[in-house]
């Protein structure tokens, strides 16, 4: 991404391994974040091209001398962080800050044919063998979207028996609409104005669709929840507006997760004192669940794969980033 707007497909030079605990993948399948739209729209300053992507699945091809447990010749999928997978900060399930974490996207960026990924052992998971092609858009899925939309509903407390309200109707919203009803969530309000979208929500197991925003939405949360709020809001967007849309939705003593990036979100204590809501977000810690995820995938349990509604060979990324920006497109898979 040379400039907000600007999107080209360059040849760079090959990544290599830098450390013994590097891996070398060529790429089955990326695709383009919501996050990258931030660049893209010119809310992140580009003082030299960004090469963008940190959304993988492949197979690996060459691995340092220090990776153990990940070969050439497996299907892997790993996060946006990279992690070793052993500090005491990982086993607690924090990969996201793992006290040796680097960024994809910046170190190895993944809307290429071939990307370096660092702590392989730590950040790789395989599947159980090479997916057939119809495996693989779950598969990518689960790289982000998925793992964060998780992470979303884990962080809300979604569970058996609970309403749990979605702030977000975007690729990530959507599937956290999908985990919600996967761990077990009673009744399940996705907000959206968009058909297509408000379809994929109740075809992942929304029960309600409310159309308002902001302090109207949070109003109609409540109005559907006898007055209470949502025991469990996950808030997927990262504005001002739908942070407190979603903390206003929430009951006391319910649970906010919240996982959209947040871009100059202020927060006053005086705003939530009084509320008794538990707030917990951040980077998704995306390793934690890919195993499960990957399982839930590969035994055909959940599809989320279904949220790229367009896909495009590599060289046509610029489009792809167009039709995410006019949101003619939920999320766009990119074919190297
Ligand atoms: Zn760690």
């Amino acid at each position: 991404m040379h400039a907000p707007g600007d999107v080209r497909v360059e040849d760079v030079a090959e990544p290599r391994i830098l450390k013994p605990t590097d891996a070398i993948i060529r790429l089955s399948a990326t695709c383009i974040c919501g996050s990258d739209l931030w660049p893209y729209r010119g809310a992140d300053e580009i003082t030299e091209p960004l090469h963008m992507g940190h959304e993988y699945a492949g197979i690996v091809e060459e691995v340092g001398s220090e990776v153990d447990s990940i070969r050439p010749g497996q299907f892997v999928i790993g996060s946006f962080f990279a992690s070793d997978n052993t500090c005491e900060i990982c086993r607690a399930g924090y990969q996201s800050s793992c006290v040796h974490r680097e960024m994809l996207g910046t170190s190895g960026a993944a809307q290429a044919q071939r990307m370096r990924v660092p702590l392989a052992d730590g950040t790789l998971v395989a599947t159980p063998g090479v997916p057939s092609d119809d495996l693989v858009p779950s598969l990518l899925a689960a790289s982000d979207v998925l793992g964060t939309g998780w992470f979303g509903a884990v962080a809300a407390e979604a569970a058996p028996g609970k309403t749990v309200a979605v702030v977000g109707d975007g690729a990530v919203g959507l599937l956290a609409v999908l985990s919600a009803k996967q761990l077990g969530a009673e009744r399940i309000i996705a907000m959206s104005r968009h058909e297509s979208r408000q379809k994929l929500a109740l075809d992942f197991g929304a029960t309600d669709i409310v159309t308002e925003r902001g302090d109207a939405g949070a109003a109609r949360i409540k109005e559907l929840t006898d007055g209470l709020g949502a025991h469990s809001v996950v808030e997927a967007v990262g504005t001002q507006e739908s942070m407190m849309q979603a903390i206003n939705a929430t009951r006391p003593g319910g649970h906010v997760g919240f996982v959209g990036v947040l871009h100059d979100v202020v927060l006053r204590g005086d705003d939530i004192f009084m509320t008794h809501v538990h707030v917990h977000g951040g980077p998704a810690p995306v390793r934690r669940f890919l195993p499960e995820l990957i399982d839930l995938i590969w035994t055909g349990q959940i599809d989320p794969g279904k949220v790229f509604d367009l896909e495009l060979p590599l060289d046509q990324a610029a489009d792809g980033y167009r039709a995410m920006d006019e949101r003619r497109a939920i999320k766009v898979l990119l074919r190297p």
